[in-house]
């Protein structure tokens, strides 16, 4: 089968490779339907990577596939069904697993990163990381359930409500996705920075209230202009830049910064007093919640296919890849089963 292996820093190659068989009783094989290029593959494929992916496996981690064959001890589940797909495999027995904190598990697999994942024409999953979707909805939502129930359990961790004023950074796939959630959620003041005239175009698609163009205005600037106060709430889907110390100059007593893009190479300077004098909460989240993501790609308002630029074949890959380096992209879909 055709397969986008990362083959060490920098490089992704399209090749044949063999289909994935049953080893495990616990094993599912699924024909990919959909995959997504997540922000997080740009960085991984970064010179220096920006995250650690592991050399050899075939990339992707954001997919969803019909079921072609099962092992003896899957149950619950039918081949031709189609299925999300959780990348990340818990240990179920660190710590953390131990101690309802699975998603931060110590010892965790995932797909497409330190596993085999989904730009592939296959794809070998196990039991535990597949979820039941409704049949009606698209491949090319389903395929978009990682990255929401990111969205969904970061959001559930700092409660946005309809009355909060709320600032994000960052208009890519996963900033888009946060503005139509929060839309969603009845959210009315939003104020997004994107860079460049087709993400600000974008971010005005998928509805934020005020978009700041970061090349042409200055994000303290608009703030200043059209909110007498501050944000209640500020979310970073960017992951570097200047973003916590500019926070602290736009954030309400009390407010709560919300920090989910991820850029290990990034740096910040911060004053701890600020943060104590003002109870400011500031937030991490890395896990990811299905259940709530799947119940929310029921909602047709949810919109995300809005964003969807590029619908490619496996072999095209590259071109989605650099369109999205070039912020000449938003959500790139890949379809590793037909040609387009
Ligand atoms: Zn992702
Ligand atoms: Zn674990």
């Amino acid at each position: 089968m055709k397969a986008a292996i990362f083959e060490g820093p920098g490089t992704l190659t399209v090749k044949e490779v063999p289909k994935p068989v049953i080893t495990k009783p616990e094993d599912v094989i699924i024909r990919v339907d959909a995959a997504s290029v997540c922000g997080s593959d740009i960085h991984g494929l970064a010179i220096p990577p920006g995250q650690y992916m592991k050399p050899g496996i075939i990339y992707g981690h954001e997919f969803c596939g019909t079921i072609v064959e099962m092992g003896e001890e899957v149950e619950g589940f039918r081949i031709g069904e189609r299925v999300a797909v959780n990348p990340r495999v818990r240990c179920g027995t660190c710590y953390e697993c131990t101690h309802n904190r699975g998603d931060l598990c110590s010892n965790s697999d995932h797909y497409g990163q330190l596993a085999d994942g989904g730009f592939a024409e296959f794809a070998k999953v196990s039991r535990g990381q597949i979820y039941h979707v409704d049949q009606t909805i698209s491949p090319d939502l389903v395929a978009q359930t990682e990255p929401l129930a990111c969205v969904v359990s970061a959001l559930g961790k700092v409660h946005p409500s309809p009355v909060d004023y709320v600032i994000l950074y960052g208009a890519g796939p996963i900033g888009l996705t946060f503005i139509r959630v929060l839309k969603t959620f009845g959210v009315t003041n939003l104020i997004v920075t994107a860079k460049g005239a087709e993400r600000v175009q974008e971010a005005r698609d998928c509805g934020a209230d005020l978009v700041v163009d970061v090349e042409k205005e200055t994000l303290a600037d608009v703030v200043k202009e059209n909110w007498p106060f501050g944000a209640d709430l500020i979310i970073d889907a960017v992951g570097r830049g200047n973003i916590l110390p500019e926070a602290q100059g736009l954030i309400n007593p009390q407010g709560r910064i919300l920090l989910f893009g991820l850029d290990n190479n990034a740096r910040s300077e911060i004053a701890p007093g600020f943060f104590v004098m003002n109870e400011i909460s500031l937030v991490g989240a890395l896990g990811k919640d299905f259940p709530g993501a799947l119940e929310l790609l029921k909602n047709p308002d949810l919109g995300l296919d809005r964003f969807i630029t590029h619908r490619l074949p496996l072999e095209r890959i590259h071109e989605g890849i650099d369109a999205m380096r070039n912020k000449k992209a938003c959500r790139v879909l890949i379809y590793p089963n037909e040609e387009r």
